[in-house]
């Protein structure tokens, strides 16, 4: 199929942009990587008035690495992201997660930014901005705004970006020095959209965790985070082995069921989503702990 009409506009200065952006509101549509959204314009599934092309748009491709987060404009590749050396010291689950967004073709081309205003729950990045307690700056020709992300994902594809803003840059956090992380994910055949994925944060201090966070794909609805330090309370993650502890897995999984909340799709039931969560958190807790012996299906 092909769009409907639209009147294509491609400014070179953000002023512009963002002038023709107020102009147009809720007839206008911001075209980053156009991964997402031209295949939404060919199914007739939006039909916006005018496009608002920002690839022209000087300074929104840089990536910034400062003491406490990785700074990612809108017109930065996954593909850039990917291998950007620092922003993968600085903040290893952007590299973990995005070798997991579809194939390098898209990589290329589709942009972090677009990814989180698609607002997918199945995307990747949404989850890794949630669990690095990440926050979009957004611009509009009345001034400037930042959203945190449980501010930015209102709903299943739908975040708070008002039709005459721009998101101009993603602000990954970054975790204390110690921080271990790790991101796994079931699909189908490898770059197709996970059936469920999972992100890890630990960090373990005289056995005890003292940061323990995760994040979920696909199995919440908006990216949302589980602090597991609760339920890690009382295990001595020092121990050899600690993850294959049948108490911890126990309390790991009703914790992990507790929080999710999958739906059925042609892909999947809800009950093998919330499953694969419990498996991927078991897992991802036991390689980080040094361990690869415990995973839930042993049982
Ligand atoms: C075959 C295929 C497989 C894919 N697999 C995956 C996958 O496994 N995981 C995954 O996460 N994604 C996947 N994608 C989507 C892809 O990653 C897109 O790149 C991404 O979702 C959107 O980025 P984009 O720059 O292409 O945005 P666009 O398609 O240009 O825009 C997407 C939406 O965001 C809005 N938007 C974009 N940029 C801005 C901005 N700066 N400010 C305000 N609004 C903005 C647009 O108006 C539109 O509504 C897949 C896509 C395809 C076609």
């Amino acid at each position: 199929m092909k769009p409907a009409p639209f009147v294509y506009h491609a400014p070179r200065e953000l002023e512009e942009a963002l002038g023709l952006l107020a102009e147009h509101g809720h007839e206008g549509k911001v075209l980053a990587g156009g991964q997402s959204l031209v295949p939404v314009l060919n199914m007739r599934l939006a039909a916006p008035a005018h496009l608002v092309d920002i690839n022209r748009l000087p300074g929104l491709d840089r990536v910034e690495v400062t003491d406490d987060a990785v700074r990612v404009g809108a017109l930065v590749r996954h593909a850039d992201l990917l291998a950007h050396e620092g922003a993968a010291a600085a903040q290893p689950l952007l590299r973990q997660a995005l070798r997991h967004v579809a194939h390098p073709v898209i990589r290329n081309r589709g942009t972090v930014v677009g990814s989180l205003a698609h607002a997918d729950p199945s995307g990747e990045l949404p989850a890794i901005l949630a669990i690095t307690d990440g926050s979009v700056q957004l611009r509009s020709r009345g001034g400037e705004r930042t959203l945190s992300c449980q501010e930015f994902f209102v709903g299943p594809m739908e975040c708070a970006v008002e039709p005459e803003e721009l998101a101009v840059v993603a602000v990954f956090g970054r975790f204390p020095a110690g921080t271990r992380t790790a991101f796994t994910e079931t699909a189908r055949r490898h770059g197709d959209y996970a059936v469920a994925g999972t992100a890890l944060a630990l960090r373990v201090e005289d056995g005890r965790a003292t940061l323990a966070r995760v994040s979920y794909v696909s199995v919440t609805e908006v990216p949302a985070v589980l602090d597991l330090v609760p339920t890690l309370e009382g295990h001595d993650l020092g121990t050899p082995g600690a993850a294959a502890d049948r108490a911890l897995q126990d309390a790991l999984a009703d914790a992990v069921a507790a929080f999710v909340e999958p739906g059925d799709d042609i892909h999947a039931s809800a009950d093998y989503r919330r499953h694969l969560a419990v498996v991927q958190t078991t897992r991802l807790l036991a390689e980080l702990l040094g361990s690869t012996a415990a995973t839930t299906e042993e049982n």
